[in-house]
């Protein structure tokens, strides 16, 4: 198992689906369930404010998600939600959601029994695989960025469909929000910290599978 932490921007989604496709592993890409639980209490009408209705929508949600790398989807409530995910709508609430600690126990308890359905091993990332979900991880990454990288990353994904503000919101608001009950800015214990600021995705994965190697 490898637990990849981060900001957004980090690029861990990138690493993590690369390594899965050279290692051989699962990839569980945490976020996307956040995301997925996140269109669905928007879909059913629940509003943000209503603790109770969102920790029900979550723990209530019939949630799947693929583990490969080369093709990937997720489904909420028997809904193909894959792209609907990646709107800016959804990262906008997405944080009403991570900030109750009741959804995220749930999310939690779904994303170790998904990686260890896997036979082959996984590779999970999210903001607290390092610490919460997989502390016994083989191998703990945090990546880490500088704001100006981080912002570059973003803005390239997400492509002319956002301007600056948004950019903004999507990246330094999220992260700001997301950080309240989780910390993913400063490695823990035996968490290894790799500041990407000026490295290209191959580096990185370049330097996980030598990590990964030594840890064989
Ligand atoms: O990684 P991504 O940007 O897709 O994550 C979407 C949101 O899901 C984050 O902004 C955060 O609120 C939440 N999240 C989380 N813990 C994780 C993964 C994601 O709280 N392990």
């Amino acid at each position: 198992m490898i637990a990849i932490d981060g900001p957004s921007g980090s690029g861990k989604s990138s690493t993590a689906r690369d390594l899965a496709r050279r290692l051989g592993l699962g990839y569980l890409d945490t976020g996307a369930m956040y995301r997925a639980v996140t269109v669905a209490f928007l879909d059913a009408g629940v509003s943000p404010d209503d603790t109770d209705a969102l920790i029900a929508a979550t723990t209530g949600a019939d949630l799947a998600i693929s583990l490969d790398p080369d093709d990937r989807w997720v489904r909420v409530n028997g809904r193909d939600v894959t792209a609907e995910i990646r709107e800016p709508r959804t990262a906008q609430h997405v944080s009403v959601i991570s900030r109750i600690p009741a959804c995220r126990a749930d999310l939690v308890a779904r994303q170790r029994a998904l990686m260890d359905s896997d036979p082959r091993g996984c590779i999970a990332e999210g903001r607290d695989i390092t610490t919460v979900v997989y502390p016994d991880a083989d191998l703990r990454i945090l990546l880490t960025a500088s704001e100006q990288a981080r912002l570059a990353r973003r803005g390239g994904e997400l492509g002319a469909s956002v301007d600056a503000a948004e950019l903004r919101d999507q990246v330094v608001r999220r992260d700001a929000d997301d950080s309240l009950l989780v910390n993913f800015t400063t490695a823990a214990d035996g968490v290894l910290e790799l500041d990407t600021s000026d490295m290209t995705l191959s580096e990185v994965v370049d330097s996980i599978v030598a990590l990964a190697k030594e840890t064989e």
